[in-house]
């Protein structure tokens, strides 16, 4: 199983980190060891100074797609999930400065939350470009996205990727931040919701 992630698929959250908006998607893989065991704390790395949860939808790939065009990348999954795509922001602005992987910064151990519980595209209206969602820290709402307002729609992001990298029955997209990301410390509390439902909580340590 693999995770792949796309950055920069908001243009709100691109504008606060001070980037472009991208003419084509972005993406970049997270190994199966970064998903955080289910209802284990957040441990910090001890080799980041600013760690940043960033909220995204996740989609999972219930078959194998490759060079599967957009107008038929919708049959590649039914169920909607939520995760957070935990970031060292210190450790990668300094590898975007000199131009060098992300690898370090966000494929670290623990660094993807993936939601328990999957919900049917259908029992959120089956439309997946229509789709709310938001992260909570310590009870107050620090992300709100909506699906709407991705510069790439899933079926986008899914047949892209297809044309690199093939997509396995189980492998995770995650779909990019909306804005509002910010950093952890030992003591918070993260909680994701997807149209409502309460997706996840995640301790940080
Ligand atoms: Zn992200």
């Amino acid at each position: 199983m693999k995770i792949v992630c796309i950055g920069r698929n908001y243009a709100d959250h691109a504008a606060e980190l001070g980037n472009a908006v991208p003419a084509e998607p972005l993406f970049f893989f997270k190994p199966e060891s970064a998903v955080l065991h289910k209802d284990h704390p957040f441990a910090i790395p001890e080799w980041t100074d600013d760690c940043h949860f960033e909220v995204e939808l996740v989609v999972r790939m219930e078959r194998a797609a490759k060079w599967i065009s957009e107008e038929h990348a919708g049959r590649c999954y039914t169920h909607i999930g939520l995760g957070i795509d935990f970031t060292a922001r210190d450790v990668q602005s300094a590898l975007k400065a000199k131009g060098k992987p992300w690898e370090k910064a966000k494929a670290f151990d623990g660094s993807a939350v993936v939601s328990r519980d999957w919900v049917p595209l259908a029992d959120l209206g089956g439309n997946v470009q229509d789709i709310r969602f938001e992260l909570l820290k310590n009870g107050e709402v620090v992300q709100s996205g909506h699906t709407a307002d991705m510069l790439f729609p899933i079926d986008a992001l899914i047949s892209h990727v297809s044309k690199y990298s093939t997509w396995k029955t189980g492998d995770l997209l995650f779909t990019g931040t909306p804005a509002g990301v910010g950093p952890v410390k030992p003591g918070d509390r993260l909680e994701g919701r997807l149209d409502g439902r309460s997706m996840f909580t995640v301790d940080v340590r």
